[in-house]
C-alpha cells in the first residue's frame, strides 16, 4: 500500500496515529535544527517534520530533496506548534520516521504553487506541471461537477446520452471545417463535426425522443480568448415539444447548476425579444446585471440644427447616474474609447446635468438649456448624471453604444463576476444579410424554423430580413452560453428554406441529402439546443477565459505547445494519403 491517506485529510483528530502519505515536494524549509516539508497531492498540502536531533540522518536527506521530487513519509501525526488557518490540515504535521523517494523530478521551470511565477506561454508549454497548482485543478474538478450534475440531471428527465460519429461529411453551422484525409478512399476527406446537429436530428427521426451529448465540436474560425477550435457542448434534442418546452427543460437545467454549484436560486428567467435586444441593449447578448438602457433621441435631439445629429438614421443613449463630475480627462478617455478602431464611432456627445440644476455640453451650441432639459427628461436623468450619445446608421449605432456601455459597466463596478443574471433572448431573426457575398446565411442554421405567422414572407425577397425564427439564446452576464432552435420537420418548407439560402436542389441533395431522406420516413416535430460547457463552466469559474476550463488547451494561433501541434506529416504519410503539398513561399 503506497498511502494511508491523502495530503487533505490529517486533522487533529488523527493525532497520534501512524500514516503514509505519497505527493510531491512543494516546498522545504530549514529552520535550526528542524526541516519542515510541504507535501502535496490532488487533495491538499500536509506539513512534514525532520528534526536534526532526534534523527541527523533522515533529516540530512530531506534536505537533499528537490522541489517536485515524489516521496512517500511515514510518520506520527503530531499538533503543530504554531498552526496554519489557511490549510484544512494546518492544525497538525507528520514527524517523519521513514521517507522514500518515489521519483526524482529536473527543477521545475516555474513555481507549482497558487501564484505562479510562470507566463502563459511557460505555463502551457509544461501544462502537466500548471494543472498541479491548486487554482487550475479546482477549475477541473468545477467542470468534472458540473459535467456530472449535467448528466444526472438530463439522464433523470429521460435523455439518453448517444455518441455520433467524429468523422462525418461536413455539418454547416456558419464556421470552416476541420478536414481529415481518408487513406482509404483517396481524394476524399471526412469533416470533424462543427456540432452533431444533423445526426440529433437523425435520433429524432429514429424515435430515440430526448437526446444529450457531452460532445467536442470543432470549427476553424479565428481565435479569441472565449474561443477555442475544439470545444465541448451539452448538446440536446428533444421530439414532440414547442419552444415553451425547449426552455422550461434547458432553464431547469441551468437552475439546477446555479442551485448546486453556486447556491443560488432564480425566479423564471427573463424574456426578451431579439428585436428588443438590440433596441434596448445594442447586443443580442446583453449583460442584464445592470440598467443602463438606451434611450433614442431622434425626436428630441433632430432638427435643432446639429447637423451630425440631423443627417444621422439614430441618435441614441445611455445615462451615466452620478457621473456628471466626470473630468475632461475622463471624457477624453471614453470618447477615445468609441473612436478606436474595434468600436468604431466617429465621436462622442455628453451632456452633464450639473447637480445644481444646469447643463454643460459638447453641443451647447447647437441646443439651448430648455432643448438640453427636454433631452434629459427622455433620458430619466437627475442632477448629477451623465448623458452620453451617438449617432450614425441605426444597427452599427447600436452595437458601438453597447460596447461604449459594457465599459461604462466596468468603470462604474457594475459588471460583479459574483452576481449572475441570465436570461433567454428570442425571437431572433431567421435570415442574416452579408454585404460581401450580397446573399442571405441562416442566422443559425440551415434547419431552423421560421415563426409560424412569418412563414408566409419567405415568398417574398423584399421581406426576408424581417422572417423572425423560432430560436432563441440563453445569456448569463452578457456570454451566450447556449442556443438552439425549433428545427424545421416538413420537407416542403426546408426545400423553401434551402432555395432561400441559394441552395440549387442539387446541392442541397450533395450537401444535406441523407437527413433530407430520413425526413420523408416520419420525421417528428422537434427541436433543441446546445449549450457551450466551456463557457459555462468559466462562468460558473467566474473567469472571463475558456482556457482556463480545459486541461489541455490551444493558444491563440490554434498551437498546443506542449505537443506542439499541428505539424508536419512525414512524407510517407503524405504518399500513403496520396497528397502533395504546394511548395510553400
Ligand atoms: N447545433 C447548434 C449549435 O451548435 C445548437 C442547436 O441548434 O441545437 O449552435
Amino acid at each position: 500500500m503506497y498511502r494511508t491517506h491523502t495530503c487533505g485529510e490529517l486533522t487533529i483528530k488523527n493525532i497520534g496515529q501512524q500514516v503514509t502519505l505519497c505527493g510531491w515536494l512543494q516546498r522545504s524549509r530549514d529552520l535550526g535544527g528542524m526541516t519542515f516539508i510541504d507535501l502535496r497531492d490532488r487533495y491538499g498540502i500536509t506539513q512534514l517534520a525532520f528534526n536534526m536531533e532526534t534523527n541527523a540522518e533522515l533529516c540530512e536527506k530531506a534536505r537533499r530533496l528537490g522541489r517536485e521530487y515524489v516521496i512517500q513519509a511515514t510518520g506520527t501525526v503530531i499538533e503543530r506548534a504554531s498552526k496554519n488557518p489557511k490549510l484544512s490540515t494546518g492544525d497538525i504535521e507528520i514527524e517523519v520516521s521513514q521517507l522514500v523517494v518515489l521519483n526524482e523530478s529536473k527543477t521545475p521551470p516555474f513555481t507549482i504553487e497558487d501564484n505562479s511565477d510562470g507566463g502563459d506561454d511557460l505555463r502551457m508549454r509544461y501544462r502537466y506541471l500548471d494543472i498541479r497548482r491548486a487554482p487550475v485543478r479546482r477549475n477541473l474538478e468545477l467542470r468534472h461537477r458540473m459535467a456530472m450534475l449535467t448528466r444526472n440531471y438530463l439522464s433523470n428527465d429521460g435523455f439518453l446520452e448517444v455518441e455520433t460519429p467524429m468523422l462525418i461529411k461536413s455539418t454547416p453551422e456558419g464556421a470552416r471545417d476541420f478536414v481529415v484525409p481518408s487513406r482509404m478512399n483517396p481524394g476524399e476527406f471526412y469533416a470533424l463535426p462543427q456540432s452533431p446537429q444533423q445526426y440529433k436530428q437523425l435520433l429524432m427521426v429514429a424515435g430515440l425522443d430526448r437526446y444529450f451529448q457531452i460532445v467536442r465540436c470543432f470549427r476553424d474560425e479565428d481565435l479569441r480568448a472565449d474561443r477555442q477550435p475544439e470545444f465541448t457542448q451539452i448538446d440536446c434534442e428533444m421530439s414532440f415539444v414547442e419552444q415553451e418546452d425547449v426552455l422550461r427543460t434547458f432553464e431547469g437545467l441551468a437552475k439546477h447548476l446555479f442551485h448546486e454549484v453556486k447556491g443560488l436560486d432564480f425566479d423564471q428567467f427573463p424574456r426578451m425579444t431579439w428585436h428588443d435586444a438590440m433596441r434596448l441593449y445594442g447586443s443580442d447578448k446583453p449583460d442584464i446585471r445592470f440598467g443602463m438602457q438606451f434611450v433614442e433621441l431622434n425626436d428630441v435631439a433632430k432638427g435643432c440644427g446639429f447637423s451630425l445629429f440631423d443627417n444621422a438614421e439614430l441618435v441614441v443613449g445611455i445615462n451615466a447616474t452620478g457621473c456628471a463630475d466626470y473630468t475632461r480627462k475622463q471624457l477624453d478617455a471614453l470618447t477615445d474609447f468609441v473612436k478606436r478602431p474595434q468600436v468604431g464611432a466617429g465621436g462622442l456627445v455628453y451632456i452633464k446635468y450639473n447637480a445644481d440644476g444646469s447643463f454643460k455640453s459638447s453641443v451647447d451650441k447647437f441646443y439651448t438649456p430648455e432643448q438640453l432639459k427636454t433631452i434629459a427628461d427622455k433620458f430619466g436623468a437627475q442632477p448629477g448624471d451623465l448623458m452620453l450619445i451617438l449617432c450614425g446608421p441605426a444597427m452599427k449605432t447600436r452595437v458601438q453604444l453597447s460596447a461604449l456601455r459594457l465599459e461604462m459597466g466596468d468603470r462604474l463596478d457594475l459588471r460583479h463576476p459574483d452576481v449572475y443574471a441570465p436570461l433567454w433572448v428570442i425571437d431572433f431573426p431567421l435570415l442574416e444579410w452579408d454585404e460581401e457575398t450580397q446573399r442571405y446565411y441562416a442566422m443559425h442554421h440551415p434547419f431552423t424554423a421560421p415563426k409560424p405567422e412569418d412563414e408566409p414572407l419567405l415568398d417574398d425577397p423584399a421581406r426576408w430580413g424581417d422572417i423572425r425564427a423560432n430560436a432563441y439564446d440563453i445569456v448569463i452576464n452578457g456570454v451566450e452560453v447556449g442556443g438552439g432552435s425549433i428545427r424545421i420537420h416538413d420537407r416542403t418548407l426546408q426545400n423553401k428554406m434551402f432555395h432561400t439560402l441559394g441552395f440549387t436542389d442539387q446541392s442541397a441533395a450533395a450537401q444535406f441529402g441523407f437527413l433530407m431522406d430520413a425526413f420523408t420516413y416520419g420525421a417528428p416535430p422537434h427541436a433543441g439546443l446546445a449549450f457551450g460547457f466551456d463557457r459555462l463552466c468559466s462562468l460558473f469559474g467566474g473567469a472571463d477565459s475558456i482556457r482556463d476550463f480545459i486541461a489541455f488547451p490551444k493558444n491563440n494561433s490554434g498551437r498546443d505547445v506542449m505537443s506542439g501541434s499541428p505539424a508536419p506529416i512525414a512524407p510517407e504519410q503524405l504518399d500513403e494519403l496520396q497528397l502533395t503539398l504546394r511548395p510553400q513561399g
